[in-house]
């Protein structure tokens, strides 16, 4: 089974939601959390841990045997990304940030071994023991890269193959293509909102790409008394996502960032709000 917290906008607290939610559900689930904001991630930062076991993200670059190309200039001419630049003679030049790893180059040459098996460096993944009875992977892109995608398969993939009966994915925030691959295979997405006009401009974003792609939507309002929870909730009953949570902003939730203790693991009102969503969740898996 597989659950997706996410969010159309940054900074709603959708990872603290994540992780808090992983620890009320691990009473319930064997399970898996996988940080798939690949450009950020921090649940591991508000769970108080180190990453460990690294494993490097490569992609096939191609690398030039000038002794054998013969200058046709196809690997150029197939190169969509424009990765590729040729000089007057037909020799050809990488300019590696473009490079998407796709291999086109290396099909369409026509001279065996002028192309070359090279590996491009993209980012990492981490799978690190948690003090709370499960695992976390992490993707993490490398810095200046630009293409998150290979990354956030890896991470999905790393998690998937701990073969948990429940896996958790935190996505970016958004709705891109990466959104779109950490959510493939959610039984359920959690939508973290707040009410303010750009988290419901977000919101609704999300909730249209959760009915694209046809997944049951609940939504989560963070910092519920900061705004006007009314529209978020009109929003919700269109497109048929129910309000499962309402979180008032906290003082307790900003202390327990400040002391790396997830909030869910003290006796505050705010962690019993996160019990019960757990409760549901449970509840609609099962
Ligand atoms: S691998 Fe693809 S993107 Fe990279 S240079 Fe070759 S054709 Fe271009
Ligand atoms: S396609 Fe092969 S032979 Fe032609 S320019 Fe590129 S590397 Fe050289």
């Amino acid at each position: 089974m597989q659950i997706a917290v996410s969010g159309g906008k940054g900074g709603t607290g959708k990872s603290t939601i994540a992780i808090n939610l992983a620890i009320a559900l691990r009473n319930y689930f064997d399970l898996t959390l996988a940080d798939l904001d690949v450009e950020a991630p921090n649940d591991h930062i508000l769970l108080g841990i180190e990453l460990q076991n690294e494993e490097p993200v490569e992609l096939f670059m191609p690398r030039f045997d000038y002794s054998k190309c013969i200058k046709c200039r196809r690997c150029a001419e197939v190169c969509e990304e424009h990765a590729i630049i040729t000089m007057r003679d037909g020799t050809p030049f990488l300019m590696p940030t473009l490079c998407s790893g796709c291999g086109a180059c290396r099909i369409v040459c026509p001279v065996e071994g002028a192309i070359l098996e090279g590996k491009k460096l993209m980012g990492h993944t981490y799978l690190t023991e948690t003090p709370y009875g499960f695992q976390l992977v992490t993707g993490k892109l490398l810095e200046g890269e630009e293409r998150a995608m290979p990354i956030v398969v890896a991470a999905k993939e790393r998690a998937k193959a701990l073969n948990k009966e429940l896996l958790i994915v935190d996505t970016a925030a958004g709705t891109s293509n990466t959104v779109s691959k950490a959510l493939e295979d959610s039984q359920l997405i959690i939508a973290v909102t707040e009410p303010t006009p750009l988290g419901l401009h977000d919101l609704e974003l999300i909730l249209k790409l959760a009915d694209i792609m046809g997944i049951e939507a609940w939504v989560v309002i963070n910092r519920s008394d900061l705004g006007k929870k009314e529209d978020v909730k009109e929003l919700a009953r269109r497109y048929n996502a129910r309000i499962t949570a309402e979180i008032p902003y906290s003082e307790n939730i900003i202390k327990s960032y400040v002391e790396g203790r997830p909030i869910v693991l003290s006796d505050c009102g705010e962690a019993e709000i996160f019990r019960k969503l757990a409760e549901e969740v449970v509840s609609y898996l099962r």
